[in-house]
């Protein structure tokens, strides 16, 4: 059967749109080191929309389920697929279809890296701003399909808040557009939106047309330490009430802080269980001001408080950021972590409620994340060979999701729901909401052959 399929698929785009279903990169996304992992039958990767809706329709008339696939560094199973299912790739299809700098938009099919679009944009001048930590995986595609975040959502909004249009193939192998290279399009049902999140349950995304922006000038961080959560979340409240808008606004709890405190590149204070990071971007002035701001408002309570100027400290301190997810992996060789997001009131509890949560099931537990936006990456830390650890890690990581929602939010607040949260979706959603939602996937895909058992 799997070698029929590779000959119906070869036919459809020729042998070099056919990659070899065993090659281990197609079995699994970020959410390897939880065990997640699946073998595709086959592993089709288009060259063009045409050749996209060529494997829509085939798959649609022979009853053959899909899976849209990015870069693969997704943290929900999205892309990972079942023996029956046929991945489909998207990573020949990576062309600047346009770009007009003056006009701060870029036309690009959904295979090109994120990184890639970030950097043609400064090139320019400009900025993209969504900054998902694997940018140089991801790819559009699979940041619109899963309307990723990153530190500077907080500011510049989530990657759907920069999309403007879209190319996508919906069953049984239509090409449908959705707005385009302008900034305001009100005509019809807002199919960008739809789309937007939709983790390839409702079709394939073939191209974007990106909004982008006049690059800041400047930036500037800070980085005050404090006692604990309900010192720091107190700083972060009094950011938000002071009026001033960070572009980014992180948070690392004591056990994330542990883990990552030897590459710290500044003085840390020894009994520092609580660390803020605040940016401030904009032009030279405006960032002058804002930095100051921040001062004052942080140090209120902190024990530590560094304001690197150079470009050189400010790199290093985020690059330290960056490298926190790995540090953290890196106590115990393995890590269950999530992304809930609570009301930013409610954060300190959520970080304490954590921490609680792995102690009751016998794990170390600790989080970081993006506090402005509330949205906490709450991890239990494993020995990815003990299939007990992990077992107790999604124990408390469904603990986790009630708190979230009892504290009035949710059970992602980035990476999506994909496979691993599906069976908590109810938890977020009313029975009514879930039947609109499903009223929604009906009318789009009613074989269900779109990514089935994913999201809903
Ligand atoms: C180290 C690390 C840091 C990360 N940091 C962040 C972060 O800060 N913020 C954040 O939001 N996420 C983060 N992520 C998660 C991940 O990078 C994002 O979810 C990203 O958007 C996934 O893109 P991808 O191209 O890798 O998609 P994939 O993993 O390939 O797929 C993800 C989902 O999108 C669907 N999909 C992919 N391409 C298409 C398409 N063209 N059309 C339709 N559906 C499609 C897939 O079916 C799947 O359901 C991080 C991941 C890692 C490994």
């Amino acid at each position: 059967l799997k070698d029929a399929l590779s000959t119906s698929l070869r036919g459809l785009v020729g042998p070099e749109g056919v990659a070899d279903a065993g090659e281990r990169r197609f079995h699994v996304d970020a959410t390897e080191s939880q065990g997640v992992s699946g073998r595709p039958a086959a592993v089709v990767l288009p060259s063009s929309s045409d050749e996209v809706a060529a494997v829509v329709a085939w798959a649609y008339a022979h009853d053959v389920a899909l899976v849209p696939r990015g870069g693969g560094s997704g943290f929900a199973g999205g892309a990972v697929a079942g023996p029956d299912e046929v991945v489909v790739a998207l990573e020949r299809m990576r062309a600047v279809r346009r770009f007009d700098p003056h006009l701060w938009r870029i036309e690009v099919e959904a295979g090109l890296e994120t990184a890639t679009v970030r950097r043609l944009a400064r090139e320019s001048g400009l900025l993209f701003p969504p900054d998902p930590g694997a940018a140089e995986q991801s790819q559009i595609g699979g940041n619109i399909a899963t309307d990723a975040g990153g530190p500077h959502a907080f500011k510049y909004g989530t990657t759907g808040a920069w999309v403007t249009g879209l190319e996508a193939v919906v069953p049984p192998g239509e090409i449908v557009v959705a707005g385009g290279g302008l900034r305001k399009d009100v005509a019809g049902y807002d199919l960008v939106s739809l789309l937007t999140g939709s983790e390839g349950t409702l079709g394939i995304i073939c191209s974007a047309w990106l909004r982008l922006t006049p690059a800041p000038a400047a930036s500037r961080v800070v980085a005050a330490a404090y006692r604990g959560p309900a010192e720091g979340c107190a700083a972060i409240e009094a950011v938000l009430a002071a009026g001033v808008v960070p572009a980014a606004l992180e948070f690392l709890d004591a056990g994330a802080l542990r883990a990552a405190r030897a590459s710290y590149p500044f003085e840390l204070a020894a009994d520092a269980g609580f660390l803020v990071l605040a940016e401030a971007d904009g032009g030279n002035a405006e960032v002058e001001w804002t930095a100051h701001e921040l001062v004052e408002i942080l140090e209120v309570g902190a024990s530590d408080l560094a304001e690197p100027t150079t470009r050189a400290d400010v790199a290093a301190l985020w690059r330290w950021r960056e490298g926190v997810s790995g540090a953290v992996t890196a106590v115990r060789g393995g890590k269950v972590s999530d992304d809930v997001a609570v009301p930013v009131d409610r954060l300190a509890e959520a970080i304490e409620a954590t921490v609680q949560i792995g102690a009751r099931h016998g794990l170390e537990a600790c989080s970081w994340g993006h506090a402005g936006d509330g949205n906490l990456h709450a991890t239990f830390l494993v020995d990815r060979t003990s299939s007990d650890e992990i077992r107790r890690a999604k124990d408390a990581s469904a603990e986790l999701y009630e708190v979230a929602v009892a504290l009035g939010g949710t059970i992602s607040g980035e990476h999506g729901i994909g496979m691993l949260k599906r069976p908590y979706l109810d938890l977020r959603l009313s029975v009514e909401t879930i039947a609109a939602q499903r009223a929604i996937k009906q009318a789009l895909d009613p074989k269900g052959l779109m990514n089935p058992g994913k999201l809903l």
